[in-house]
């Protein structure tokens, strides 16, 4: 499988006495990373290494130019103790979906399963093992060709980490519906998993939290109206009866749990609707006692419930509780968790 990824292991590993309930969120790294450089029109040797800084040059092009995308995934233990990975391949996908926009070299999506394989496999003790933790990978791809001038760079490094996690949202989430900024337009970067729209979406972020939300939710670029995503999330409505979530129209991310989630609900007989959804219409759903729930998608946080949406200094109630959102929660926590039957395909089993 990955004969061709040279592998250098530490002499000591750190997972030794490690305390899975009390791990620094997004601090704690695993022994090794996967690392593998372009240079000259290809990607060179793919090795695995121990964890350690990388000497970057004070010119790289995406400190400069922001040639930057990444990934998250999360691997986890089933009953029997064995790594598994959430559909990998679509992560290999997408990578290349953002590297085509960024204008940077695809990577071989064969590799970057097999890379993720070999990495999990050699790491599993740091796999925690509570249903609903995992170990988190960032896989990522960098232009870190020392050049100033703007075009796309010729040398780039793709790494992927891994970082062992705890769930991070617990208690039901706010959002602020923001009427200033944007997170994007057709056209733009909206569609990708690239670094800058991170960037773009800080300040923003920063001020919902000083109003006391806990993330932004986005609405279009020309009339701030139709809903777009939240922070790191797609978005979920429940209205009478029926699940909507705003289509794929170029300015949203197409989120792997999203797909997931949409495959699930229709799997359970549950009608899903993809299409443009104003938060006008989320205010009269509120208003009118049709809007049963909200809840955000993504890897990070599996499912996160809303409680309520700040629009122009008022409140949206949502809802108090998520039946539908927590369904889907404990099937996505159950199957990463091998204890619920994997009807859907999702689970890719590392076999050491
Ligand atoms: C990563 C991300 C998501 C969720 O994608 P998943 O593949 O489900 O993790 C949604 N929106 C944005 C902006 C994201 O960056």
């Amino acid at each position: 499988m990955s004969t061709q990824i040279q592998i250098e292991k530490v002499k000591e590993s750190k997972s030794e006495g490690l305390d899975f309930n009390d791990i620094p969120l997004g601090r704690t790294f695993t022994d090794h990373m996967f690392l593998c450089a372009y240079e000259n029109g290809t990607w060179q040797a793919p090795k695995i290494t121990p964890m350690g800084l990388i000497p970057t040059h004070p010119a790289a092009m995406a400190l400069h130019y922001g040639q930057a995308i990444f990934e998250g995934m999360k691997a986890t233990l089933d009953t029997n103790g064995t790594p598994m990975l959430f559909r990998p391949e679509q992560n290999a996908k997408r990578l290349n979906f953002s590297a085509r926009r960024l204008g940077m070299p695809e990577f071989p999506e064969q590799l970057f399963v097999d890379a993720l394989k070999t990495l999990v496999g050699l790491e599993k003790n740091w796999i925690p093992p509570q249903q609903g933790s995992a170990l988190y990978l960032r896989p990522f791809m960098y232009a870190d060709e020392a050049f100033i001038g703007m075009r796309a760079a010729t040398q780039y490094k793709f790494i992927i980490m891994a970082s062992p996690s705890n769930p991070i949202y617990t208690k039901r989430v706010r959002l602020y519906a923001e009427t200033k900024y944007i997170r994007a337009a057709h056209g733009g970067t909206g569609e990708a998993k690239a670094a800058g729209n991170y960037a773009a979406a800080i300040l923003p972020t920063e001020h919902a939290k000083a109003k006391g939300y806990d993330q932004v939710l986005w609405l279009d670029a020309h009339r701030f109206k139709s809903i777009q995503e939240v922070g790191t999330m797609n978005i979920f409505f429940k209205i009478g009866g029926k699940i909507i979530t705003p289509n794929l129209d170029g300015s949203i991310l197409a989120g792997i749990t999203r797909m997931s989630v949409i495959d699930l609900l229709r799997h359970k007989g549950y009608e899903v609707v993809e299409r443009p959804i104003s938060i006008d219409e989320v205010v009269q759903a509120s208003n009118n006692g049709t809007l049963e729930e909200a809840f955000g998608s993504g890897t990070a946080v599996g499912i996160a419930m809303i409680q309520d949406i700040g629009y122009k200094d008022e409140d949206i109630h949502v809802s108090d509780e998520s039946p539908v959102g927590q369904m889907v929660l404990d099937f996505i926590n159950g199957v990463r968790a091998g204890v619920v039957l994997d009807e859907l395909n999702w689970m890719c089993k590392i076999q050491s």
